[in-house]
């Protein structure tokens, strides 16, 4: 049941067009329980468009070619492929008739050249484009089926929603695909892929896949059943494991952010939450309230940078930078503790770091964090040394804040 997709067009090859049709496509086709294995970009190229379709027509059961159906010469999905299939193209004066009242109603004489959308190869289904010119073409070969579609996405979309999805419907039998998503934190991609990977060796359904995102590793389990109640249930076999594998460094399985999930903690115990940034600007407080009704925990805080403001907004004392530096545990408590007892929130943090490229030293290196945090208890304080460039020092940072908010909560 697998499909491969086949977009045709030169301009796909050059940095300022994307294929974006193929994304759609597979959305639908996995909606439908249908795998794609093979995506190929190929240019408005006789020969090269042909040895990619009948490359297709060896592996894969559906076979859906984009673009290139258009009037101009170098529209030739619709002759190449009726070539390599062996089937000869006709007019279709059904076909000839809608385009010519197509120009008629518009007032315009039709180029000639657009009489080439008319041409079927032979036993293909027209499918109607109520958005253009060009139909798409359905032809079912050997085992095969061989769909073509316009490249404009507009008319693909169209095309495929009111001509193909009831055809597919019909043959496929019915099953469907479920999701479940674990957010990691804390952990390299390697290392999270060392501790499961003897868990979702042994299942080829559902299917694993591990993915490194800037806001940390994600776990996705797809799971294909006849129905919902079965696809739940091997989700929650493998994802069992896999969860009491990975215990507290899972922050969600429900698709939450991290920052939601603090923020429904924070809501949930009733406490209030303010921060002292310096290395990272303002990111943290940007994450935060990115979280709608964040305003019913987090107070806000203070972006400050230089030591004077440190003073100023956040009490750290002078004496502390002068002996320790700004970068250093004490001011990181000194900012936390400062900031929570200026707001009077219930859980103050404090970041400082060093974030490059300028600025490290042997001793303090680019890269160096130290984040605080001040609540009823006392105040913690942690050092991390984060890899990567500015913006990724800065990122990793806000995301430890919050990581240990999280770990806070729970305790
Ligand atoms: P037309 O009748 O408009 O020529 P066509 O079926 O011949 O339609 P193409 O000429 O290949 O299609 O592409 C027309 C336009 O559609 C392209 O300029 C591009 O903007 C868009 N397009 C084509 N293929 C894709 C694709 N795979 N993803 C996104 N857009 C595409
Ligand atoms: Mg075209």
């Amino acid at each position: 049941m697998d499909a491969e997709i086949i977009a045709v067009g030169s301009e796909l090859l050059t940095p300022f067009r994307q294929d974006t049709n193929s994304l759609y496509l597979t959305d639908k086709l996995n909606a439908l329980g249908i795998e794609v294995r093979y995506k190929t970009i190929v240019g408005d190229d006789r020969a090269r468009i042909a040895v990619v379709v009948r490359t297709a027509l060896e592996r894969s059961r559906w076979i859906i070619v984009t673009g290139g159906l258009g009037p101009t010469e170098d529209d030739l999905s619709r002759e190449v492929v009726a070539e390599v299939l062996g089937r000869p193209l006709h007019e279709d004066s059904r076909i000839r008739r809608r385009i010519e009242l197509r120009f008629a109603r518009v007032g315009r004489a039709m180029p000639p050249n657009n009489l080439r959308q008319a041409q079927v190869p032979e036993g293909a289904e027209c499918l109607e484009n109520k958005m253009g010119t060009a139909p798409g073409l359905w032809i079912e070969q050997g085992g095969a089926v061989v769909i073509l579609l316009p490249g404009p996405p507009r008319e693909l979309e169209s095309v495929f929603e009111s001509q193909c999805l009831t055809r597919l419907e019909l043959i496929v039998p019915r099953t469907i695909l479920r999701t479940r998503i674990y957010k990691v934190i804390g952990l390299a991609e390697s290392e999270v892929d060392h501790r499961i990977a003897p868990l979702y060796n042994s299942y080829n359904n559902p299917v694993t896949t591990i993915l490194a995102t800037p806001n940390g590793i994600e776990i996705h389990l797809r799971a294909r059943a006849a129905d919902d109640s079965a696809a739940e249930a091997l989700l929650a076999e493998l994802g069992d494991k896999i969860e009491s594998e990975m215990g507290e460094s899972i922050f969600s399985t429900g698709g939450e952010t991290i920052e939601e999930v603090v923020g429904r903690h924070l809501a949930l115990r009733h406490k209030t939450l303010a921060v002292a940034e310096s290395c990272t600007g303002g990111l943290l407080s940007e994450q935060l309230t990115r979280v709608a009704g964040s305003s019913n925990y987090f107070l806000g805080g203070t972006v400050c940078y230089s030591n004077e403001l440190k003073t100023q907004l956040a009490g750290v004392p002078g004496g502390l930078m002068a002996e320790h530096g700004a970068v250093s545990k004490p001011v990181a408590q000194a900012l936390a503790a400062g900031i929570r007892r200026r707001t009077g929130a219930s859980i103050g943090v404090g970041i400082t770091g060093i974030a490059g490229p300028a600025g490290g030293s042997e001793n303090k290196p680019v890269g160096l964090v130290f984040i605080a945090l001040a609540d009823e208890l006392g105040v913690q304080v942690r050092e991390f040394r984060f890899p990567g460039d500015r913006d990724r020092v800065r990122l990793h940072a806000a995301m430890a804040a919050l990581e240990m908010i999280r770990r806070r909560l729970r305790d």
